[in-house]
């Protein structure tokens, strides 16, 4: 008798389909920087909105960055991901980290924040400039991070410095604060959305300054040959004590998936965010200057996915 009732109550169980959610996870960066909390809010209004519509619950997922979050899609290791849109376009196309590989198969749903390349240095390391860094210990970004991705360009096209000239380190961008406090390096590169917890953290534990890069050569090169780069500014005070604004270039925050991804996820997980859209914005600060029409710009429309497309057709945008 026990046994029949409890195979009734799971028959019942499973017909209501309490144990057969599927899942779907984001690949984003390290949990201090923007992507962490950028993936937490887009699954927590999915799963708030849309997980029984779906029958999908959204987890999120610390990784090394952009370019592990695209490697592992295609790997079908990750359903989505953040990454920088330099490094969606040279995944797509074949180039940079992935030369000689492109990912035809890789999808846009969005963009989402600006990041910008950001050097942060010990105030007491003597860098005033970005030619100042030679002979410095300096952390350019983990490998499989967009950040090493975006330095390594950078120092590629600069006649006058090499990355050789530096001793470069490679931390996790979490770990980049402490060691910056403990004299471990002197500096730490970090593509990132602003405000951010990470460089917070470096600001409250030792005297930090940030680096301008309008002024480097390679950076203006880059910027007027890429369509993917775009100068932007760090407002004077958002970290304590750099009291100058910063100019630097940078990219948008992607997120993304692949052609494989069925069309009803990609189309609720994309209606998340733009029907949710007052809501996501107040999740965090790097936000904070984003309107619907943004979420559109910084990638070839071509490589967006089709549930994404429907879902910001209906809204009026495309
Ligand atoms: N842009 C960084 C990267 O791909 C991650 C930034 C973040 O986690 O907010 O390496």
């Amino acid at each position: 008798m026990k046994k029949l009732i409890l195979g009734a109550l799971s028959v019942a169980m499973l017909s209501t389909g309490a144990f057969a959610y599927k899942y779907i996870s984001i690949g984003t960066g390290g949990v201090t920087g923007v992507y962490y909390p950028t993936g937490g809010a887009i699954c927590r209004l999915f799963n708030k909105y849309y997980k029984s519509a779906t029958n999908t619950k959204c987890s999120v997922e610390s990784t090394g960055g952009s370019v592990y979050n695209i490697n592992a899609i295609k790997n079908g290791e990750l359903d989505f991901g953040i990454a920088q849109s330099d490094v969606v376009y040279q995944a797509y196309h074949g180039e940079g980290k992935f030369k000689g590989k492109p990912f035809k198969g890789l999808r846009v749903v969005m963009t989402i924040h600006p990041e910008l390349l950001t050097f942060v240095v010990r105030k007491d390391s003597g860098i005033k400039n970005f030619f100042d860094q030679k002979g410095h210990r300096i952390n350019i970004g983990n490998p499989g991070s967009g950040n090493e991705a975006a330095v390594t360009m950078l120092f590629n096209k600069c006649k006058k410095l090499s990355l050789k000239d530096i001793k470069v380190e490679q931390l996790k961008a979490s770990e980049c604060p402490n060691a910056l406090k403990d004299k471990k390096i002197d500096g730490y590169y970090y593509m990132v959305g602003h405000p951010t917890a990470n460089i917070k953290d470096a600001a409250n534990s030792v005297d930090i300054d940030l680096i301008s890069l309008d002024n480097v050569p390679a950076a203006q090169e880059l910027v007027a040959e890429k369509p993917y780069y775009a100068w932007g500014v760090i407002p004077a005070g958002m970290y304590k004590g750099v009291n100058h604004p910063t100019k630097t270039y940078g990219v948008k925050a992607t997120l993304v998936t692949s052609d494989k991804m069925d069309e009803k996820t990609v189309y609720y997980l994309t209606k998340a965010i733009l029907d949710h859209f007052d809501q996501f914005k107040r999740m965090h600060p790097a936000y904070k200057n984003l309107t619907k029409k943004d979420l559109l710009k910084g990638f070839d429309l071509n490589m967006m996915h089709p549930g994404a497309k429907k879902a910001f057709k209906e809204e009026g945008l495309l």
